[in-house]
């Protein structure tokens, strides 16, 4: 074990960029485990937050005056940079929302409620998060189009052959997630989204738990939208992105009416502006932009490809250490290149919750419940998991910690 140069990372001089990382809880040093939740802020990012309300904080779009452009070129090449970063055609194409969830309610509501309608149907998966199935739901809801699921195999992988099923002509949306939050699958997408294509439906991809920790590009799995969250990827809470195809946007009503994302208006009616500016109504996250193409670029220091070998290499040694235990049980594939960097489970015997107040008296920072993932897990047959989710600071000794922490709830319980 290796705390150093862990997947050729070093893990140490990363680290040292995260203060918080220093922490004590409990009397001892905190190890955070609950990624999949929110990531920690290098100092780059909040440097760069810093930046902007010390020297040119002011309004975008609207200001003649010097920091108000200033503001506005910073606020406007964050879009530039997040298009470059996942592959898209510009900013035309990146919409700033103020996480996933927005971004899946902007193109359900403005896309969703006018081209759905009875005899449509919208295909989800078994382990969408809620963010998306209970978005989806309720469009369905409201409009008259019937939803229907994506099964789970035993394994925790999409069953390929049922979305072949399901996703026929009537199907006008298909919306997946890419690396599932509660099982680490990652999916095929590019295949659904070919399928999609196939009957002429629309493919949706959440890649909250996709774009931080692996090589995203939008045209090469040529989904019609794409969303993620910046809180996810080392950037600031308070904005998420929302990709689309620019003649999708184009044709989309807006979803939030006001100042910024009109051209003319009259007592009578008003025009829009040009994208991406027609769904960013009001005064946007200009701080939070300019914090999110700081993480870019710094995540982009260290490498897509070396932050998801790291983190696969993590998964799949906290997999074993888990497996070894006999009493926990883990859901989700095996640990492979269709694994993400978190792994959910149960120790027998033990309430999730139980166990995460356990974990924390020895500073052991995870997630227990349902992961907004309801149905799955009723589908699992468990009301709550333990979720361990890894990123680029994390290392093998922390995984260590967990595992004792583990045998410590078991000594207590039994
Ligand atoms: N989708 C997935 C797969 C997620 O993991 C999450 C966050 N748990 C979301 C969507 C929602 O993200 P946010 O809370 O930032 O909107």
């Amino acid at each position: 074990m290796s705390q150093q140069n862990v997947g050729a990372l070093e893990v140490e001089r990363i680290r040292d960029q995260f203060p918080i990382l220093e922490r004590e809880v409990n009397g001892q040093r905190v190890v955070y485990l609950d990624n999949a939740a929110t990531t920690q802020t290098p100092d780059a990012v909040v440097d760069a937050m810093s930046d902007y309300y010390r020297n040119y904080n002011s309004n975008v779009h609207r200001g003649i005056h010097h920091l108000s452009q200033e503001a506005s070129i910073a606020y406007e090449d964050a879009h530039d940079r997040v298009a470059e970063f996942i592959n898209a055609d510009g900013r035309e194409e990146v919409v700033f929302t103020k996480n996933t969830t927005e971004a899946e309610n902007l193109v359900a509501y403005s896309w969703g409620l006018n081209e759905l309608g009875p005899g449509d149907r919208i295909v989800l998966t078994e382990m969408e998060h809620h963010a998306s199935l209970v978005t989806w739901q309720q469009i369905g809801k409201r409009t008259g189009a019937d939803v229907e699921y994506v099964r789970v195999t035993d394994e925790g992988r999409l069953d390929m052959d049922h979305a072949r099923e399901l996703i026929t002509d009537d199907t006008a949306m298909v919306s997946a997630v890419h690396v599932s939050n509660t099982l680490g699958t990652v999916n095929p997408v590019s295949e659904l989204v070919e399928i999609a294509h196939d009957h002429d439906a629309l493919a949706f991809i959440d890649g909250a738990q996709a774009v931080p920790n692996r090589p995203v590009d939008v045209k090469a799995i040529d989904a019609d939208f794409y969303a993620f969250s910046g809180h996810k990827m080392a950037g600031p809470t308070g904005i998420g992105v929302l990709y689309g195809k620019e003649h999708l946007l184009e044709e989309m009503e807006p979803y939030l009416y006001g100042g910024d994302m009109i051209t003319k208006v009259t007592f009578e009616d008003a025009t829009w502006n040009e994208l991406p500016w027609k769904f960013e109504a009001g005064t946007p996250q200009i701080a939070e932009a300019v914090g999110l193409r700081a993480a870019v670029d710094w995540l982009e220091e260290i490498g897509m490809d070396r932050i998801r070998a790291h983190e696969e290499e993590l998964a799949r040694y906290a997999y074993e250490q888990l497996a070894a235990e006999g009493d926990v049980e883990i859901y989700g594939p095996e640990p492979g290149p269709d694994r993400g960097g978190l792994v959910s489970f149960n120790l027998e015997g033990v309430h999730a919750h139980d166990l995460a107040s356990i974990m924390n008296d020895h500073a052991v920072a995870i997630r227990a419940g349902d992961h907004c993932t309801q149905p799955l897990h009723d589908k699992l047959g468990v009301a709550a998991s333990a979720r361990a989710s890894f990123y680029v600071y994390n290392t093998e000794a922390e995984i260590d910690a967990l595992v004792e922490a583990i045998d410590d709830a078991r000594q207590l319980f039994s």
